[in-house]
Order: C-alpha cells, then structure tokens, then sequence
C-alpha cells in the first residue's frame, strides 16, 4: 500500500506555469535587465567571505536593517523570507489555518487562493465588477458573511495589472474582521503604496518582492512590513535560519543600489507607455497597467490559438485564457525594447 497524501492535497491541481525553451520570455513578469555589474562584483566577493560551516544570522540583521531604513520603519516591523510567496505562506501558518478563512477577490493572484489552502485555511471567493475593478458593496458582503481572518488585496492586481485606489483600500482596512494583506510585489510600478496604511495599531501589512524590480528572481527573496507584534508571531513559525547567507547579503546590497533599481522602474514604466499604446493599434482589448505587465484579449481569435501562435514565433507570453472571469485573456511582460519589439510585430503577424 502507498501512503495517501491529504485527502484535500490529492484533490489539488497544483500550481503550473509552463517554463518553456523560447527566444523571449515574457510570461512571468521578471525583471528583463540583469542586477547592475557592481552589484553582481560586489556579491561575487561577499560569497567568498561566507563562513560556510556555519548558520546564518537567524535574524539576518543587516537586511532587516536596510529594508527598515528604506521604507523609515523599525527592523522589527520587517519579516524577510525566501520570495514574497514564502511571506504569504508563513503570514497563513501564523494567521490561517483549519477553521480559519481567507478572502480573495478573483481575479486575482492564484498563491493566494492556493497557498491559503495548502495551510488547511478555508477560501471564501468574492467577485470583481465586471471591468475588473474592486466593488465595495462585493467586499462588504463577503467580509460580513465568512468573517475571514485574513483578507487578499494584490495591488497593482495581477493579472489584470489595475492599481487599487488608496480610498478603496484604507474602506477594506477600516471593514476587514481581521489582517488586510496588501500584496504590492509591483508596488513600485504604482502611483501609490499602501506601505503609508502601516501602522502598530492596524491590521496591515503590505508585502514586496525581489523578483521583479531588483533583477533578482533567481535568488528567492520577499519581505513585508507590518506591525512589530506580527512580525514576531511570524518569526515563531518559520523556519530556524530559513534565510540563507547568500540570499542576506544579495538582498542587503540590493538595497545599496536602489538608484539603479529605480532607474530600472522609470525605463520599464516608459517602456510600458510605449507597449500599451501599440496594442491599441491591434484588434484586441487591453487593461491600463501601473505593473510590468499588461493583460490583453485578442478579439477575434481564441486566447488559446494566439498564445500557441505566439509560442510557435518563440515568444512566451501568460496564457490566462482559461482562467476564471478571464476568458480569451494573455499577460505579457514588459521587456526590454528590443523583446518587446518581437513579441509585438509576431502579435501582429498572428492577428491581421
Ligand atoms: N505576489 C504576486 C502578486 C506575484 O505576481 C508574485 C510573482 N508571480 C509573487 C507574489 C511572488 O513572488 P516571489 O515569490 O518571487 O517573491
């Protein structure tokens, strides 16, 4: 006999999205320029200096530190963990869990919904209006009839890439029963943050990543900023030493070279302006974007046959086509011109 998994772990599709071998890569919203040299010199002479047969520092001081001063808070008001999605994960060890509810407002990020249940959190789903936009009246419902302990915003939302109005998330904030997470991994895309709604006496927290802004998705690390009394319920369930010295010390020189990340910001927010306006020039609808990337429906071909077109070209976009409530839909990332040059004119190959 075989042992079983958890009757609801064997019910799970888990997560995919597809890592396929193509010329440009636009399906997973990565940054599209390497970190700076200097960085990359930098780290190269810190790793030599890892004093391997030893345990990190479990409190990874210096990257507390730098995230702390970045955003003018305290050390302690900041938890660090491998990606924002292990920060995710650990907020719903700590929060979660069987009996417990978690609120998300589809469409939204599939981690929420996926890692809530993974915890053994129950998911209560809310709708969105129909243009994809928050609808307070739908967030009151859903809040008065699960009373879900942790509530899911994604601002800028992916996959849609819309931005929540500061009014409509300080109206969440003020009618949520429990902790408002505020998922800002594109936060820096943005007009606003909600990082100004932190407060110790308020159930906020607001969570960012490495991944896309700082170049450095391959190192797996995420933060968020909270209330101190959360953070310290957060470093009771994770991992002893879950940050490894390698990651530490990437993240607290990345923070050194955040003049370069921002210029990183501007380019790509400009480089945006310049995809949104040519998709507007084809047959299909798009969504505005303050993130680093766009959702698109071609209308009149399926999502499925252009996304399967596109990959034919070599270029690999986010087929969200059969998503719920985004039927005919693909996202594509911001690139650097030159792929965004290539997923465009193949776009326009396959569509006229
Ligand atoms: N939140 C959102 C909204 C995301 O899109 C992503 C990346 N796809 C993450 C969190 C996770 O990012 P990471 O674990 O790489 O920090």
């Amino acid at each position: 006999m075989t042992v079983e998994p958890r009757p609801d772990v064997a019910l799970m599709p888990g997560y995919h999205s597809p890592q396929l071998d193509v010329a440009v890569r636009l399906n997973t919203n990565e940054a599209p320029e390497p970190p700076p040299p200097a960085f990359v010199e930098r780290l190269a002479e810190e790793v030599r200096r890892v004093r391997w047969n030893r345990y990190p520092d479990r409190s990874y001081t210096a990257l507390r530190t730098a995230l702390a001063e970045l955003h003018g808070v305290a050390p302690d008001q900041v938890f660090a963990a491998n990606g924002s999605n292990e920060v995710l994960q650990t907020l719903l060890l700590a929060y979660g869990g069987p009996g417990r509810t978690a609120a998300v407002f589809e469409p939204t990020y599939a981690l929420h919904g996926h890692i809530a249940r993974i915890t053994g959190t129950a998911v209560c789903t809310g709708e969105r209006a129909a243009d994809l936009t928050l609808d307070l009246d739908e967030v009151r419902r859903v809040l008065e009839a699960h009373e879900p302990v942790v509530t899911f915003l994604c601002s800028p939302n992916n996959p849609t890439g819309l931005v929540e109005p500061p009014e409509a998330v300080a109206a969440v904030a003020d009618l949520a029963p429990g902790l408002l997470v505020v998922d800002e991994a594109y936060g820096q895309f943005a007009r606003w943050s909600a990082l100004e709604l932190v407060d110790e006496g308020r159930d906020v927290v607001v969570t960012r990543t490495f991944s896309k802004t700082w170049s450095m998705a391959a190192g797996r690390l995420g933060y968020l900023v909270g209330p101190s009394w959360l953070v310290a319920e957060l470093d009771k369930v994770v991992l002893p030493y879950h940050l490894d010295a390698v990651t530490q010390v990437a993240g607290t020189l990345a923070v050194a070279h955040v003049e370069e990340m921002e210029a990183r910001v501007a380019r790509l927010v400009e480089e945006r302006g310049r995809l949104l306006a040519a998709l507007r020039e084809l047959p299909v609808d798009v969504w505005p974007s303050e993130a680093n990337f766009v959702l698109f429906r071609p209308r009149e071909r399926s999502g499925d046959e252009v996304w399967k077109a596109l990959v034919e070209r070599s270029v690999l976009v986010r087929n969200c086509s059969s998503w719920p409530r985004l039927d005919g839909c693909l996202r594509v990332t911001i690139g650097t011109p030159a792929e965004d040059d290539a997923f465009l004119s193949a776009l326009r190959e396959v569509l006229t």
